[in-house]
């Protein structure tokens, strides 16, 4: 028996229902993602690509089909489950950072794990060791006020990372960034899934695609492409 995948849908299908009408948002999508994979979900506006990502990280459920995740089903799993499911097992990461602006990076990086019942406190070291892996140590009591947009992202990676989850799932994660500051935030996650994690990413951005191990096009709903890529710069992420 093979291992079983990080992630594996099968005949997907997502339907919305607007004023009785029905939106099929996924239209039989079949995917498996593996660990350490860094894979970027692209395709036109409306193609279905946020509906993806919201059904990998149990943010919503499937209208039917299969969702397993290291061969156990999230599909189907009740509210509490699925948030237990979320808590633990998913780090997201968002375009707009979505970060507290009153409270310091490291407070920031700690938030999930105070949401878990864990005391502040007892959650700074961990919180300190992620800011720094990020490479943002010398700033962890600044406020989000007086960090720049990449150092922003960089602690919105850290907070992604503090329950330690073996999927992070990325929404436009450099739709806010300079290219440059864009790029060392896609070699970090291109890192973070070299550790053995999946990270999966909806991404406009088409230089962006490059830094990940594979790219998956939506097409009204459905998979039209699934490619390998080589990826740029895992020796700049070495270096760096
Ligand atoms: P993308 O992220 O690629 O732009 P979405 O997943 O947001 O695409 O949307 C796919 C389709 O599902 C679109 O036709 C959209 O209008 C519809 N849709 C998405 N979310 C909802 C919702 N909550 N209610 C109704 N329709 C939705
Ligand atoms: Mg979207």
């Amino acid at each position: 028996m093979p291992d079983p995948a990080m992630l594996e849908l099968t005949e997907i299908i997502k339907e919305y229902q607007v004023g009785g009408q029905s939106v099929r948002a996924l239209d039989g999508v079949n995917l498996r993602i593996e660990p350490g994979e860094f894979t970027s979900i692209i395709g036109p506006s409306g193609s279905g690509k946020s509906t993806m990502l919201h059904l990998l990280g149990a943010l919503d459920s499937p209208t039917s089909g299969s969702i397993r995740f290291r061969g156990e089903e999230i599909g189907s799993l009740d509210d509490e489950r699925q948030s237990e499911f979320r808590r633990h097992r998913v780090g997201f990461i968002f375009q707009f950072f979505n970060l507290l602006p009153t409270l310091s990076a490291w407070e920031n990086v700690a938030i999930p794990k105070l949401l878990d019942g864990t005391g502040l406190r007892r959650a700074k070291p961990r919180a300190l060791e992620l800011l720094d892996r990020v490479g943002l140590s010398e700033r962890a009591e600044h406020r989000p006020s007086e960090l720049s947009g990449g150092q922003m992202q960089r602690v919105a990676v850290a907070r992604a990372l503090i329950m330690d989850p073996p999927l992070i799932l990325a929404d436009e994660p450099t739709g806010n960034l300079d290219s440059k500051t864009g790029a060392s935030i896609l070699r970090l996650l291109g890192e973070i899934a070299a550790d053995g994690n999946s990270v999966v990413m909806v991404t406009h951005d088409m230089g962006a695609v490059e830094y990940c191990d594979r790219v998956i096009t939506l097409r009204d709903g459905k998979i039209g492409s699934d490619d390998a890529v080589t990826r740029k710069s895992h020796d700049d992420a070495v270096r760096a």
